[in-house]
């Protein structure tokens, strides 16, 4: 590889002057190398960098065949002096940094107490997740987050260098490779006093610039645990967003925010409540409707313009010893079409779905004894095909 890595020595190096050693056409524009760059390429769950060459946008930056290759849009245009002013999407760079800083700390606290290791990692656009080896409970999680954002209170210092082979044999770190340290020269990343890792991307110089710790959301996972956390600005964001909602149901429930969830629960006994009232009302109805029906021989189909579908049911079920032939409840209009649920105690309903999907359209199914569904056809033809069915 010729180019000089800067974002492995200066993770806050967000523009920097370059020459361009080659640039070759690509799919989408030019495959350009430096000969020093602060541009991260993807890698360690982390998406690349993107920003400016010159006049020209970088849209991917990829490790290919042991090269840094930016993938620009237009071929960049170096200045009289031969060299490129190169600028980083820095608040994207800084958002990540926050992050991946924050996972640091975090995984850090966790090895600390649990002596569980990083399984994973993955840095996406809205949130950030992270693996680790073992089970924790609330408060085990609760304390790691505590103890991460300890690094930032005492904002401490955060360096990153690559040790000789000895200093390294002396060195305890996380995410240990014995496989690497055979072949690869390894890069520390040391937050004073709270962690040291090895990892190959950019970082904040000290722990003070990650602002927030905070994990949103913890699952088991593989024997272990997956978190999803936020940092810094990310945080603040996220804290902004929950406060406006809380806000919103406070309003909603005529609560102060802290009451919400009393609020909603006194709400939920009330819902509770009134369902009871509301089936005690419809048995009621039900029970009235039945009555104002004589049994007969022929099929009895009742019209509603409206009932829920556990009062159809009762009804139907009531309704079946009226009559020798089919009863039926329809809640609908011509308009809308119906649902309905028909019973019968001496007819095989259940050969009459596919006649009724057929002639009426829509969909049914069940039983011989009962068949509820849908049909999108007018009163007058449901009337005259359920006299045709039981007569037929
Ligand atoms: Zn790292």
């Amino acid at each position: 590889m010729k180019t000089e890595k800067i974002y492995e020595t200066d993770g806050m190096c967000f523009s920097f002057r370059a020459h361009i050693l080659s640039a070759e056409p690509s799919k989408n524009g030019y495959a350009v190398i430096l000969d020093r760059t602060a541009f991260f390429p993807e890698g360690g769950g982390q998406t690349a960098d993107k920003g400016t060459i010159a006049n020209a946008r970088v849209l991917d930056v990829q490790i290919v065949n042991d090269e840094i290759l930016h993938f620009t849009d237009i071929l960049p245009e170096a200045d009289a002096d031969g060299a490129v002013s190169c600028e980083l999407d820095a608040k994207e760079r800084f958002r990540k940094m926050q992050n991946h800083l924050g996972e640091h700390l975090l995984c850090g606290a966790i090895h600390r107490a649990k002596g569980y290791e990083n399984v994973g990692f993955h840095l996406g656009a809205d949130y950030m997740t992270f693996d680790v080896s073992g089970p924790m409970t609330s408060e085990e999680i609760y304390a790691a987050e505590v103890e991460a954002n300890k690094a930032i209170a005492a904002d401490a210092p955060v360096r990153c260098y690559v040790p000789t082979k000895d200093e390294l044999s002396a060195l305890s770190y996380r995410a240990k490779s014995e496989k690497l340290e055979a072949t690869d020269a390894i890069r520390i990343v040391d937050v004073e006093g709270f962690d040291r890792c090895a990892c190959c991307a950019p970082h904040l110089d000290s722990a003070g610039k990650v602002g927030l710790i905070k994990i949103v959301d913890a699952m088991h996972y593989k024997g272990g645990m997956r978190f999803s956390a936020l940092c810094g600005f990310d945080a603040l964001a996220d804290y902004d967003t929950r406060l406006r909602e809380i806000r919103a149901l406070s309003s909603l429930f005529s609560a102060k925010p802290h009451d919400v969830v009393s609020a909603a629960e006194a709400k939920m006994e009330e819902i509770s409540a009134l369902k009871g009232t509301i089936g005690a009302m419809r048995r009621e109805i039900v029970s009235l409707k039945l009555a104002l029906l004589t049994p007969q021989k022929e099929n009895i189909l009742c019209f509603e313009p409206d009932m829920d579908a556990v009062s159809m049911r009762e009804f139907a079920t009531a309704g079946a010893s009226k009559t020798d032939g089919i009863f039926a409840v329809f809640a609908g209009s011509d308009e809308t079409g119906y649902r309905f649920t028909a019973t019968a105690q001496n007819f095989p309903l259940k050969d009459l779905t596919s006649k009724i999907k057929s002639t009426l359209g829509g969909k049914c199914g069940g039983s011989n004894q009962m068949i509820t569904g849908q049909i999108s056809a007018k009163e007058i033809d449901i009337r005259s095909f359920f006299t045709d069915a039981t007569n037929g």
